[in-house]
């Protein structure tokens, strides 16, 4: 059985708080090259009254392929899916108290860049040899204005890996000027308190 909360130690020049933390010059673990299948990072930042989340995630767990859509079904499957990431409120759970309502959504999609990128160049061999080797992620940065952040204590994922379950787990670092902690969160431990 895992601990349903692994803490890391954040990386030092991360925060001015832990300048000292010397003993724990651990490399930062959300590296963006570090791209494997089935895990994806949740940065949490909350600063005032600004709540900022920026998902990382390998395709693959979000659509189930990581080459250019050019199906109908594929290309559904990927609207599907940006559908649901732009819509917090299926994908995320937070205190209810805090009072947060998101303000923006970005979504940067590696595989729907491609296909514009693409567009003009349609017998590019050596471009879509490259690509059916590449790995492409899809990103997602969240704001939010919580109005009493000082209440806000809890994040749950549940809903987003039911969502998408390929998602094995989820790396999330949370910053707040009280706290920072690390988590691994699963589809057995899908909520981070603090
Ligand atoms: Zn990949």
């Amino acid at each position: 059985m895992r601990r349903p909360f692994l803490l890391i130690p954040l990386l030092a020049a991360l925060s001015p708080l832990n300048i000292s933390a010397h003993e724990h010059e651990h490399e930062h673990e959300h590296s963006l090259a570090a791209h494997v299948h089935g895990i994806a990072t949740l940065d949490i930042a909350l600063e005032g009254q600004v709540l900022e989340l920026q998902l990382h995630s390998p395709a693959m767990n979000i659509v189930g392929f990581e080459y250019q859509p050019r199906s109908a079904a594929d290309k559904k499957k990927v609207r599907a899916a940006e559908r649901l990431l732009t819509n917090e409120q299926t994908l995320m759970s937070l205190t209810p108290a805090a009072g947060c309502a998101l303000t923006s959504v970005t979504l940067d999609n590696d595989l729907t860049e491609q296909q514009h990128s693409d567009h003009d160049h349609d017998h590019d061999q050596k471009h879509d040899a490259a690509e059916q080797q590449a790995h492409n992620d899809i990103a997602v940065h969240y704001v939010f204005h919580c109005a009493t952040p000082q209440q806000l204590k809890h994040i749950d994922l549940a809903n987003f890996f039911s969502a998408f379950p390929a998602t094995e787990k989820i790396n999330v670092q949370l910053i707040t000027e009280q706290a920072q902690q690390g988590a691994v969160l699963t589809p057995s431990s899908t909520a981070l308190n603090w």
